[in-house]
């Protein structure tokens, strides 16, 4: 892999680097980097900007097939964009790269802010470079907004890593719903897997059903803790750490190891009456310190005896069949409600319904009935 930009390239204006802390990856139609594969200006010259050359689906594919950088960074953009033209192209680059995905393992990772989520992966990722792993960071997170102000946006911690030639780290896309983000994180998990990214590592915070909707994209869900604290303290919810295929309680350093140690006992007595995550395999209790690197590679162990586990038992094949089939149905029903409410005879329909059910002319259940009906032409 060609190493690329490690400093932010474009600042929006009257915004500084430290504001705004997202690298920026390309536009898709026409922006302000060099020709495919070649190395980006110097980021504070903003009047050098010149106009990218349109690449056409071929020059996506077979640039991510070549696993050049700025191409797949400019086909997340492509696949981030809600223009029309823009999706139809990123559909015709996804399904001609679909038999070139798949080869990765696909691990999540959750916590409440503060855990040590940036610093642990940073380690992680570091680790998974030096054992001559390719790894992309992706982040789900439905906060995320354009300037970065999100609690996942700012990546610029992980500033090792991403200085690392091995490793891509790509901010959540600012998709506003979770059901947006998550496909457009899926998607461009499939194409950082079709560009050589052999480990994939999905970072979100606990929002709304962020933890849930990672676990659905991914093949082992990491969830990270704290020690000495209530899991009501850390925002923990209920039913998160039934998710997890392994939990490691970080900043385990210092004076706080037997602290950590302690909550990794009691985190292993309970998980022994939950029903696992995934089918054949035992959960685990660990400990680890994102700073000093102690129980850091046990996590990456365990990732592995997972995957061989799983995939002996055929549980890692079937999880991923099963979430195509799931994914399907979650397209469909999206697809579905955004026809519904963008018919013309939808949009005039409601207000009135509305009107009448305020007024108590007429009921829900009948009125839904009818527009239903007239929809649907039957
Ligand atoms: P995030 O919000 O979950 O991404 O957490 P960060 O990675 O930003 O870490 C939050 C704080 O915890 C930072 O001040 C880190 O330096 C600190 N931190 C992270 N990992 C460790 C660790 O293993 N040990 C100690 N002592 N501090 C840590």
């Amino acid at each position: 892999m060609s190493s690329d930009k490690q400093r932010p390239e474009w600042v929006p204006e009257g915004a500084d680097e430290k504001t705004f802390t997202t690298h920026v990856m390309g536009g898709v139609d026409g922006g302000h980097d060099g020709m495919p594969g070649q190395s980006v200006g110097n980021p504070h010259v903003r009047t050098r900007l010149k106009k990218r050359p349109r690449l056409s689906a071929s020059d996506y594919i077979d640039g991510i097939r070549n696993q050049n950088r700025t191409i797949l960074a400019r086909a997340i953009t492509l696949i981030e964009s809600n223009a029309p033209a823009h999706q139809d192209l990123a559909r015709e680059v996804l399904a001609a790269l679909l038999p070139d995905a798949g080869q990765s393992v696909r691990v999540g990772i959750t916590g409440v802010p503060g855990v040590g989520k940036s610093t642990f992966i940073e380690a992680f990722g570091m680790e998974l470079c030096e054992r001559g792993k390719h790894v992309a960071v992706l982040a789900v997170d439905p906060t995320s907004t354009v300037s970065g102000g999100s609690v996942l946006g700012d990546k610029t911690r992980m500033e090792k890593l991403s200085r690392c030639p091995e490793a891509f780290i790509r901010p959540s896309p600012a998709g506003g719903t979770l059901g947006g983000v998550a496909r457009k994180s899926r998607e461009t998990l499939m194409l950082c897997e079709a560009a050589g990214f052999d480990t994939i590592l999905v970072e979100t915070v606990g929002v709304g059903q962020s933890e849930v909707t990672v676990r659905h994209m991914v093949d082992f869900f990491l969830l990270l803790m704290l020690a000495g604290q209530g899991d009501e303290l850390q925002g923990i919810k209920k039913g998160v750490i039934e998710l997890a295929d392994a939990i490691f309680v970080n900043k385990a350093d210092g004076d706080n190891i037997p602290r950590a140690k302690a909550k990794r006992s009691e985190l292993h007595s309970v998980m022994r009456f939950l029903q696992p995550a995934t089918p054949g395999w035992k959960p685990i209790a660990g400990t680890c310190s994102a700073h000093t690197g102690e129980g850091v590679d046990d996590v990456w162990n365990t990732v592995e005896r997972f995957v061989t586990t799983t995939q002996e038992s055929g549980s890692f094949s079937r999880r991923r069949q099963k979430q195509e089939i799931e994914w399907m149905h979650t397209l469909i029903e999206e697809g579905l409600k955004a026809h519904f409410f963008a018919h013309p005879l939808v949009k005039q329909r409601l207000p009135e319904m509305e009107a009448s059910i305020r007024e108590g002319k007429a009921t829900v259940a009948g009125s839904v009935e009818a527009l239903l009906s007239e929809y649907t032409g039957q």
